[in-house]
Formats: structure tokens, sequence, C-alpha cells
């Protein structure tokens, strides 16, 4: 049996965090290949390192605020010495890159800049492990982790991760626990990669495929997937058991607690995946599978903030053929990913995620002026994305009033329904979506007692 589990953050945040963590997996023998994020707080910091010119001694503050992160927890172990010297070499690195980047901006020196959290955080977390009297291996992911040169969201090849993990990441699993990054890859040219904000999550998914694994645990800080945020309705539970396609448009569409392509490879090889807190193992989590036993019309409602909203309108559109492609075309060579569209005969509404921290502007001035030979464009923001997932959506009678007439005093800014029976979603201002959210969720699961 073999399970990989991911550690983000806020679960190697510090050395309680990380020996909290440590004890999972020494608790679990199956557990033997562990993926972890940065520290919390260091992909943020090194992200103001990889985008903005700033002063001097701004950047050594910086890097001296990562430098005491790492320290705090290296202090805690014997061989804090050697392993600072580790941290330090990294650091260096990091300046040399840093200050490369003050003076010629490019994408992939950003790439090399965020991947020194995970380098990090993975040095530190083996010798915790150590600590332990756990047989456990430090491994560089950059020696399976293949990826195209498309710096800030690479894709991987998942043939040659396949290959490369049989050949040399299997035989260390089979000696003890191997410790590695997410987030990060090296192209052919043996530069360094990341795939997006969040995207150890989808690391830990391709390295449980890729070595054949029987299950994926994600430890995160809450216990699970939450039927909405707690932090909006107090009558939030958690969702024991949701499947693969409930899920995805969770991860899509709802709060970010999985990286959206997390349940690709998950979906695609049929690993089942948990999702729980590392701060309390005990607490039970969310599994998510291909099928579950209770299968409830409503599941959840999520929010995602930040949303933009592209309309584009032609009166060329009107009987016409390959507006549309043309459209897409423009989106897709800027490697623009649509969440949501609905059409009208003259125009086109498209919805983008903001991602967090993204080191790239979303909609460019240069998006909007080649989308402008063709049409008129209108760009919006201040909305928010509500999502009512759950089963056969595309099949409930009164699903429509159900859902709207619990917010009537609301105006809803675009809807988009029956593409998935598993998704109703639209867009909201942002002022309102609290609220929006608050409502339906205490409506639909708490009166309706699901
Ligand atoms: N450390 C990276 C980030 O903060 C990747 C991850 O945590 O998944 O985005
Ligand atoms: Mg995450």
């Amino acid at each position: 049996m073999l399970n990989v589990a991911k550690f983000g953050g806020t679960s190697v945040a510090d050395f309680e965090a990380m020996l909290r963590c440590a004890h999972i997996i020494k608790n679990q023998p199956e557990t033997k290949l562990a993926v972890l994020s940065a520290s919390a707080g260091v992909t943020n910091a090194l992200v103001t390192l990889a985008q903005t010119f700033i002063d001097d001694d701004t950047r050594a503050d910086i890097i001296n605020q990562i430098r005491v992160i790492q320290h705090n927890i290296t202090r805690h172990l014997d061989c804090e010495e050697l392993l600072n010297l580790k941290i330090e070499q990294i650091l260096s690195e990091l300046k040399q890159l840093s200050d490369l980047q003050n003076t010629l901006q490019t994408a992939q020196t950003g790439d090399a800049i965020l991947a020194c959290g995970e380098q990090m955080s993975t040095l530190i977390f083996t010798e915790v492990m150590k600590s332990l009297d756990v047989e456990c291996y430090y491994f560089d992911v950059r020696n399976v982790m293949l990826t195209d040169s498309m710096y800030g969201k690479a894709s991987v090849d998942v043939t040659e991760l396949k290959s490369r993990c049989q050949q040399l990441l299997l035989p260390l699993i089979e000696k003890g626990v191997v410790i590695t990054q997410g987030f990060m890859g090296q192209d052919e040219h043996n530069h360094t990669t990341t795939l997006g904000r969040g995207g150890s999550d989808y690391s830990a998914a391709l390295l449980a495929e890729a070595t054949g694994a029987d299950s994926l645990a994600i430890w995160t800080d809450v216990v699970g997937i939450f039927t909405t945020d707690p932090r909006i309705s107090n009558k939030a539970r958690p969702i024991p058991e949701i499947s693969f396609g409930e899920a995805a448009e969770m991860a899509t569409f709802g709060a970010k607690i999985l990286h959206p392509a997390t349940l690709i490879p998950a979906m695609r090889s049929d690993i089942p995946v948990f999702v729980g807190s590392s701060k309390d193992p005990q607490a039970g989590g969310t599994k998510i599978s291909q099928t579950v036993d209770y299968r409830p019309t409503y599941r959840a409602v999520a929010l995602r903030r930040e949303q933009t909203l592209v309309t584009v309108k032609s009166p060329a559109m009107l009987h016409a053929s390959g507006f549309l492609a043309k459209v897409f075309e423009i989106l897709a060579n800027h490697q623009l990913s649509i969440d949501l569209i609905t059409t009208s005969e003259i125009s086109v509404a498209l919805t983008f995620d903001n991602p967090l921290g993204s080191t790239q502007a979303l909609i460019t001035q240069n998006v909007v002026e080649e989308l402008e030979q063709l049409c008129e464009v209108s760009v919006e923001h201040g909305l928010s994305l509500v999502a009512v997932i759950g089963n056969d959506l595309d099949a409930t009678e009164g699903l429509g009033a159900n859902v709207f007439e619990n917010i009537s005093n609301v105006n809803i800014r675009l809807i988009c329904h029956g593409a998935s029976p598993n998704n109703l979603c639209f867009l909201v201002n942002e002022n309102d979506a609290n609220q929006v959210v608050k409502t339906l969720h205490d409506k639909l699961f708490v009166a309706s007692g699901e």
C-alpha cells in the first residue's frame, strides 16, 4: 500500500506544526512519500521579490524575514548549524536571483525565486522526520517533474514523470519515507519552473498517479471541505464524503482549499483523496472518490471572490460563424483560462478567476486591444461567483425557484447552468456575496435538514 501525503504551508509553518506532520507520517506506515509546500508566508515574500523593483534594503529585509521563519524551526533541531548552512546557500542564491530580477525582470528568474521556499521547507522537514528516528530521504522533485517552459504555470510531462518516478523515486520509497517539493519542476533547459500558486496539491496528485499510489492525503488547516465557508455561516459543516465530480466543481468554483487541477490525475487514475487538518488529524476529514453512497441534491454553496467579467459584443456575430473561435484563439494565445461563459446573439460574457498572488496581470491591455480588433470589449471587476454544488442539478424540478426565491432582492449579473449536473453558478456584486451565500446555505441545507 502506498499513500502520498501533501502538507500545505500552514502545516509546515513552524516547528510544532512540522512535528505534528512528522507524527502523522510516522503513525501511517503506508505514507511513504510526502510532498511539501513552503512554510506559510515564505512564498508570498518570494512573490514580492519576484515581482517588484524594490530597493536593496527592502530586499535584504524580505530575505531576512524568510531566514527568521526558517531559523525559528531549525533552532529546535540538533543539526541546527549544518541545516542553517544549507539554508544560507539557498538564501545566497536567492539574493543573487533577486539582484538579477531587480535589473532585468524575467519570468524564468521569477520561477527560480518562487521555488526557493519549497526547497527550504523540505530540507528542514527531512531533519524533523529523522529526529523521530524515521528512515527518511530528501528528494529534489526536479529530477522527475519535467515541465514545459511556461514559467509561472508550467505544464508537466506526465509520461516522463511516470517513467522517471519508476526509475528514481520508487526505489527510494522502498528504503524509507521520501520528502519532496510540491509546486516546482524543471524544463528541458534545466531551468526551474513552477506550476502556479497553490500548485503543491497538484504536484502531489501527479506524483501519486506516477508512483501508482493507492491514496492521496492533502493535509491542510481545516478538517476537510465544508458545506460553505464557516466564516460566512456558522451553520457550515464538514462534508464527510464527496464525489470527484462535485469536488472538482468545488475546487474550481469554491474556496481555495484544493488547487483546481488536483483532482484531474486523481480522477483519471481513480485515486481516492482525503482532505484533513494536520492540526487535528483525529478529527476526520473529507473523503473524495469516484462514487459515494450519499448523493444529496445540495452539497455545498461555494464562493469565489475577485472575478473578472469580460463582455465582448459585435453585430458581426449576428448569424455569423467563427466569431467565438476568434475570441477563444486570442484568449488561448494569452494562456487565459475561461471559467464561465454565456452568450446572446451578438455578445458573449466570459469570467476569469483572479489567481491570488499571481505574478501576471490577468486581462492585460494587450488582450483588450487584440479583442477590440474584433468587437467592443468591456471589463468589469468587483464581482463574486456563487456556486451551488450538488447532484443531478440538471434534472431537479424547482431548482431555479429553490435557489433564487431566497435571494430575490439581489441583482444576478450572470447565470450558468446545465453544463454540469453538479453545479449551478452565478455572479453577484462583491458587496452582496456574503449575504447571498449565507442565506442560500442556511435555507438550502439547514431548512431542508439535508
Ligand atoms: N508554496 C506555493 C504557494 O504558496 C505552492 C503551494 O503552497 O501549494 O502557492
Ligand atoms: Mg494550498
